[in-house]
């Protein structure tokens, strides 16, 4: 099976099992998605070699960040299923650069995923 994430336009850093792209529809300034090269769907089922090299993406890529837009926090997430509102059905790990006062209030943070209830 072939998707958009499995033949990933835009390269920024890879291992042997995963890579990291910037997003698409980029939230915030440096939003990048880091994914397993593999097809898979949720984020369950990626093997314990393709979540270490997720892991070890996500540090390479926070670093780089760090170094070009000096953000000043992070939020990691990952949508899993449709009723938890993933629309891309292969795994892909959001890391997004937060900066002070992108919003007037940050408080809750990822935990305001579900707006009425943050
Ligand atoms: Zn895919």
């Amino acid at each position: 099976m072939t998707c958009e994430l499995c033949a990933p336009a835009d390269v920024l850093f890879e291992t042997a099992l995963a890579y990291v792209s910037p997003d698409a529809h980029a939230l915030s300034k440096g939003h990048v998605i880091v994914v397993p090269k593999r097809h898979v769907e949720s984020f369950f089922d990626m093997s314990a070699q393709e979540q270490a090299a997720v892991f070890e993406l996500l540090h390479k890529a926070q670093k780089s960040l760090q170094a070009l837009h000096k953000p000043d926090g992070y939020n990691i997430g990952v949508n899993i299923g449709k009723a938890a509102g993933q629309s891309r059905m292969h795994v892909h790990v959001h890391l997004i650069p937060r900066y002070a006062g992108d919003v007037p209030d940050p408080a809750g943070g990822v935990r305001r995923v579900l707006p009425a209830k943050g």
